[in-house]
């Protein structure tokens, strides 16, 4: 097993070329997922930033809800978990509970995360519960044909908002660093080595870990909102106004007005749950 304390240290380093087929349960394939939706481009980076890490198969459990985005754990040859809708964050708390040792990886949607479970998400963020969350973020429920999410952009279409949103959307770096996440970032389908490089770092970091991931789905997202083709709707998820860090560090803050910034937003060091409830055990214990 790989020692924690080893697979925090680890250098990144890309390789190439990749072999993805000691990490995909072959069995399950091919997938469900629509023809040019991004949810393969994350599971791509995530595997890589996984193997980055040197991290073994069973030394992770991966667990999600329900929806496009929460089918990823069918797909891959770790501990895994499809649960209830919006209830990932309780099952990945309870397994790692149980098994500190385990890295745990939650996959879910924005509606899964911030909607259904936007209750269980922003107590998971607060405890600080040594865990990632992957939020694929395309702004629609891709799997029931396209009811608007709670990070929809004001004007956008979908089967519950046919003239367009009147609701302002939830910033979800915003609400996971508010909600107490040790470690907060942004990345997008369409930058996927950066991507890469943003998960190894969420990965490593002990405590809960969010990453806000700009995705795309062609089928609803993409129709309603009269995206031409699937690689039009990908670029521009950075023609829209995505920069990076390094770019709006550079600009004056009247020029990154209304941009959405990818990159590493956050992070701090907290006492980390399981540690925190061993401190406990021990003072109780020891009394
Ligand atoms: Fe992806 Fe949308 Fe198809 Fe679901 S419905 S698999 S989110 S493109």
């Amino acid at each position: 097993m790989t020692t924690e304390a080893t697979a925090r240290t680890v250098p990144y380093k890309e390789k190439k070329p990749f072999d993805y087929d000691p990490y995909l349960r072959q069995g399950k394939l091919p997938h469900i997922w629509c023809a040019g939706c991004g949810h393969g481009i994350v599971l791509k980076s995530l595997l890589r930033a996984i193997d980055a890490l040197g991290w073994k198969n069973d030394d992770i459990s991966m667990v999600s809800g329900i929806g496009c985005s929460s089918r990823t754990p069918g797909y891959v040859d770790f501990n895994t978990m499809h649960t209830l809708h919006g209830r990932a964050f309780a099952f990945a708390t309870g397994v790692k509970f149980a098994n500190p040792k385990l890295n745990v990886i939650v996959t879910t949607g924005d509606g899964d995360a911030l909607a259904i479970g936007g209750n269980h998400f922003i107590h998971a963020a607060r405890r600080n519960m040594d865990m990632t969350i992957l939020v694929y973020n395309n702004y629609i429920y891709g799997m029931t044909s396209g009811q608007g999410s709670p990070t929809m952009p004001e004007g956008a279409v979908s089967t519950t908002s046919r003239f367009g949103s009147i609701e302002p959307p939830f910033d979800t770096c915003e609400l996971a660093k508010t909600a107490g996440a040790t470690f907060v970032a942004r990345g997008t389908a369409f930058h996927a080595q950066e991507l890469e490089k943003t998960l190894y770092e969420a990965l490593k970091h002990k405590g809960t870990s969010v990453v806000d991931i700009l995705d795309s789905c062609p089928t609803y997202y993409g129709r309603f909102n009269k995206h031409k083709n699937v690689s039009e709707m990908m670029k521009s998820i950075e023609k829209d106004g995505t920069i990076s860090v390094a770019q709006a560090a550079k600009l004056p803050p009247e020029k990154t007005e209304g941009k959405i910034v990818r990159g590493i937003l956050h992070r701090a060091e907290r006492l980390e749950y399981c540690d925190g409830y061993q401190n406990l055990l021990d003072r109780v214990q020891n009394k």
